[in-house]
């Protein structure tokens, strides 16, 4: 744990808790009460149709919406508070989109440095060598001084990870991150997933990829009209669905 955590987790709490969370936009209710857990080190895969409140629900994690009722707690840090320096939550939690924003005019490693600069976590030195380690890490060491127009989609998108990793989070978000890209480059950035997966990092994944889903998830969440219709591990929810909105999704898409 890294000194400027903003509290202490307590083993036994969950990295993340959501009770009853609700989202309205307008008359429009989007989230109808979601209660979900999320143990440090877990892996989710959210999957669900189309306008079901996937993104909504990871948006509200980091409080990038307004939450409309229920509670969403992260390291014990109550995010649907008001009061709490939220900026401070989100420095934790990395979140990489379907569309990558990276700035075209910096070069691959500036992009990955800037988050760390500009909080002043770090000196400029210290974020360029970080940068270096992470774009390594993501395969990417001989593009840092390429500027994000002579990068494929696929690389892009490594570079967005990249720099979501420089502020060093302990949860990441992902939504749809390789839905965007020609289907030859998902691979390259699932591989990216599978690694981070597999050095414990807890991962909130919104994804079309079930074969994905299947392999490294170690429980996935069946979202439907803003429920949670159905929760369990991959071989549950993919070999032996119980709910027929499940079986029907699954139907359509496998
Ligand atoms: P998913 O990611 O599962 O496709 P979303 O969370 O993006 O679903 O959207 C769920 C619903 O919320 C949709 O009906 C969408 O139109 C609505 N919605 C999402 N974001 C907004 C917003 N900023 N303003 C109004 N409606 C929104
Ligand atoms: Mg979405």
């Amino acid at each position: 744990m890294t000194e400027s955590n903003p509290t202490p987790t307590a083993t036994t709490e969950p990295k993340i808790r959501v009770r009853g969370l609700k989202k309205s936009f307008g008359d429009n209710e989007v989230l109808k009460g979601i209660d979900v857990e999320i143990q440090s080190g877990e892996v989710v895969c959210v999957i669900g149709p189309s306008g079901s409140g996937k993104s909504t629900f990871l948006r509200c994690l980091n409080r990038l919406e307004d939450i409309t009722g229920g509670s969403v707690v992260v390291d014990n840090f109550d995010v649907s508070d008001k009061k709490i320096d939220i900026d401070r939550v989100r420095q934790h939690i990395g979140m990489v989109f379907q569309h990558f924003n990276l700035f075209p005019h910096m070069t691959a490693i500036e992009n990955v440095m800037l988050g760390p600069v500009q909080t002043k976590r770090a000196t400029k030195e210290e974020a360029r060598a970080t940068a270096v380690r992470l774009l390594d890490q993501v395969g990417l060491a001989e593009k840092a001084d390429a500027k994000p127009a002579s990068l494929s989609g696929g690389q892009k998108q490594r570079v967005a990870i990249a720099r979501a990793l420089a502020m060093n989070p302990d949860i990441m978000l992902f939504d749809e991150a390789t839905s965007a890209l020609d289907p030859e480059m998902v691979g390259e950035v699932l591989q990216v997933l599978r690694d981070l997966a597999k050095g414990g990092m807890t991962m909130v994944v919104v994804t079309h990829e079930m074969g994905f889903a299947r392999e490294v998830a170690d429980r996935v969440i069946f979202m439907a009209d803003g429920y949670v219709v159905e929760e369990g591990t991959p071989e549950q929810i993919f070999g032996s669905p119980r709910e027929a909105r499940t079986q029907d999704f699954l139907n359509k898409v496998l």
